[in-house]
């Protein structure tokens, strides 16, 4: 059973103190000089002591419920975000927005990798890591806040770019649905970037994660932005697209939180109707296509790993033969070089 008691004092949890004989000894040792230290600081500085060690137990739960990242965005980083895509629109109390991911498996993209094999990647990395694996992870940490008294309100990852669908039912309220943008969120919580592709990358596993959220009233502290650098802006996803997709002579600029992040032009017409791995946003028509599967994102995949810009690496390179594609009069073929 996971442990819920705290001690009064110092927030530290009371089954962290019953350890095993063979460890107690030690445990005594660093509770006491834990103890020590708070009782020293001012009150400002105990807070900020519970916080984090609250922040830190909560942390560890969502890892041990089959998360694989978790960031925390406080409230006042969507300062300026419009109304129809604001969590407070959602859920007004909020002061803490829990972002929670899980990796695609490097497997999951090899079927489409070889051209052989495309439902592994629908199947596993589209629809049942979000809506089973990540899913269950979400569910859990909404129960943690809420057997502690807090509000939390899961969100599935719907596209930012579904239009409204219904009426406002308050003067002051927005159209329903309401949607959040989930790789921004991941930028404001301090998982990742975005590369030039326009993908949102993490240091851990680069473009290979699906997201999930949760809207909460409990204060956590907040993660500090991500300064890791993720995409060394080399291109190769550019020159990958067999339909000249995306455009880096004419780029944008994201900008979240102050953070400016340069982005290739995206024809997202040409990626909707794209052979070599994309996939058409499962959830609306309008939403951007998933391309972790595509050509673009799978050079990326590759590039990242060989060049040592991501955690999780392996024994072989993900490339192992020169890649195929389907050009723009449906051809198939081999990438030269
Ligand atoms: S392939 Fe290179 S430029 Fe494109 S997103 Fe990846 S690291 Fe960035
Ligand atoms: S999804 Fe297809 S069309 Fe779009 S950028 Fe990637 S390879 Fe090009």
């Amino acid at each position: 059973m996971e442990s819920m008691g705290c001690c009064e004092r110092c927030g530290i949890s009371a089954q962290r103190r019953r350890t095993p004989s063979d460890t107690r000894q030690v445990a005594r040792g660093a509770l006491h000089s834990k103890y020590t230290l708070y009782r020293r600081s001012t009150p400002d500085r105990q807070e900020a002591f519970q916080l984090q060690d609250l922040t830190n137990r909560f942390k560890e739960y969502c890892r041990s419920r089959g998360a694989d990242l978790v960031g925390i965005a406080s409230i006042d980083r969507f300062d300026g975000v419009p109304p129809e895509h604001h969590p407070r629109s959602i859920f007004p109390e909020t002061r803490s927005i829990i972002v929670l991911g899980k990796r695609i498996a490097r497997g999951c993209l090899r079927g489409i990798e070889e051209g052989t094999q495309f439902a592994i990647y629908a199947q596993y990395a589209g629809n049942w890591v979000p809506d089973r694996f990540l899913a269950l992870t979400t569910v859990s940490v909404a129960q943690f806040l809420e057997d502690r008294r807090w509000e939390a309100v899961p969100l599935p990852c719907l596209p930012v770019q579904a239009p409204p669908m219904g009426i406002p039912v308050r003067p002051d309220a927005p159209t329903p649905n309401v949607m959040l943008d989930f790789d921004e969120a991941a930028v404001r919580a301090g998982l990742g970037r975005f590369g030039l592709s326009g993908e949102f990358m993490t240091p851990q596993f680069g473009p290979r994660q699906q997201l999930q959220i949760i809207l909460t009233d409990a204060v956590l502290q907040p993660d500090p932005f991500c300064e890791t650098v993720v995409c060394d802006e080399c291109g190769e996803c550019i020159s990958a697209c067999p339909l000249d997709a995306m455009n880096v002579s004419q780029p944008e600029t994201r900008i979240v939180c102050g953070m400016a992040m340069k982005t290739a032009r995206v024809d997202w017409g040409a990626c909707r109707s794209c052979r070599n791995g994309a996939f058409p946003n499962r959830a609306h028509p309008t939403g951007t296509p998933d391309r972790t599967a595509a050509l673009c994102v799978r050079t990326c995949v590759h590039h990242v790993e060989k060049t040592g810009l991501v955690a999780n690496t392996f024994e072989r390179p993900f490339r192992q033969r020169p890649a195929w594609r389907v050009d723009k009069t449906g051809a198939a073929g081999i990438v030269e070089g």
